[in-house]
C-alpha cells in the first residue's frame, strides 16, 4: 500500500521538519527504509537494510529514531516469544494480530472480527473496559508442518506439542531409566517447555517430568493425533 506510506511520510515531515535539519534528514531516511518493507524488523535488521541502501547511521541513532516513531504512532513494537523488540508499521485505524511459528520464526498476520468482538465481550463480562489487546498464537506454520518428519527425537519437540512416545533408543538402560520414571512406549506426552538447552519439562497424565537432553535424544516421538 504505497499510498498510505507516502501519507505517513508527509505526516512525519509536518511533525518533525522544523527540528534540527541534519537529524531530520537522517530520521527521514530511517522512516523511508522502515516503510519500504512490510516485515517485523529488529533494530539490527533495520540497520542492515539501511546499510544495503548506502545509508550508514549508528545503531544508537536508528534505535532512538524507532523509539520516536513508536512514540508518535508511526511504528508499533512487539516482543514475540520474549525475543528482541520488533517494529512494524503502525497505520492509524488498522489492526491485526499475529501467529508466530516457533520452528522457523515466521510471523503471520491475521484479523478475525469474531475474535475481536469476543475479546471485548469477555472483558466486559468481567466489568473490564478493553482499550487494547495483543493476540499472539504460537505454533508451527503450514510449511514447517509439511516438512516435519513425523518421527523425531524428543529434543526437537516444541513447547506445547502433544506427542506419543514411539520408541526408545539406546538399549535397555535408557528404557529402564524411563520406566523407573514412570514413562513407557505409547504414552501421550505434552511438552511444557523445551528451550533448546537443559532439561525438558513434559507432562504425562497431569504429572510433570524433567528429562535430561541426553535421555530426551533417545526418546523417539511423533505428533499425537488430536
Ligand atoms: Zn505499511
Ligand atoms: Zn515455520
Ligand atoms: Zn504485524
Amino acid at each position: 500500500m504505497p499510498r498510505i506510506h507516502s501519507q505517513e511520510k508527509e505526516q512525519f515531515k509536518k511533525l518533525f521538519s522544523h527540528e534540527d535539519p541534519d537529524a531530520f534528514e537522517d530520521r527521514f531516511r530511517v522512516l523511508d527504509t522502515f516503510l519500504s518493507t512490510e516485515k517485523h524488523l529488529t533494530c539490527d535488521e533495520l540497520c542492515r537494510a539501511l546499510s544495503a541502501r548506502g545509508e550508514h547511521l549508528t545503531p544508537e541513532f536508528v534505535r532512538e529514531t524507532l523509539k520516536l516513531l513508536s512514540h508518535f504512532g508511526f511504528a508499533r513494537q512487539s516482543r514475540f516469544d520474549n525475543g528482541e523488540i520488533r517494529y512494524e508499521h503502525h497505520h492509524l485505524g488498522q489492526h491485526h494480530d499475529h501467529m508466530i511459528c516457533t520452528k522457523c520464526g515466521k510471523i503471520l498476520e491475521f484479523k478475525e472480527d469474531r475474535l475481536e468482538e469476543a475479546q471485548i465481550q469477555v472483558a466486559a463480562a468481567h466489568g473490564f473496559h478493553m482499550l487494547q489487546h495483543r493476540m499472539e498464537i504460537y505454533g508451527i506454520c503450514a510449511e514447517c508442518n509439511r516438512e516435519r518428519r513425523r518421527r523425531m527425537p524428543l529434543t526437537l519437540a516444541k513447547s506445547g506439542e502433544r506427542l506419543v512416545i514411539r520408541d526408545i533408543n539406546g538399549g535397555s538402560a535408557s528404557r529402564l531409566r524411563l520406566m523407573t520414571m514412570g514413562l513407557r512406549q505409547g504414552d501421550r506426552i505434552e511438552v511444557i517447555s523445551n528451550n533448546g538447552q537443559g532439561q525438558l519439562a513434559v507432562s504425562v497424565d497431569m504429572k510433570r517430568y524433567a528429562i535430561g537432553r541426553g535421555l530426551a535424544q533417545k526418546i523417539i516421538v511423533e505428533p499425537a493425533a488430536s
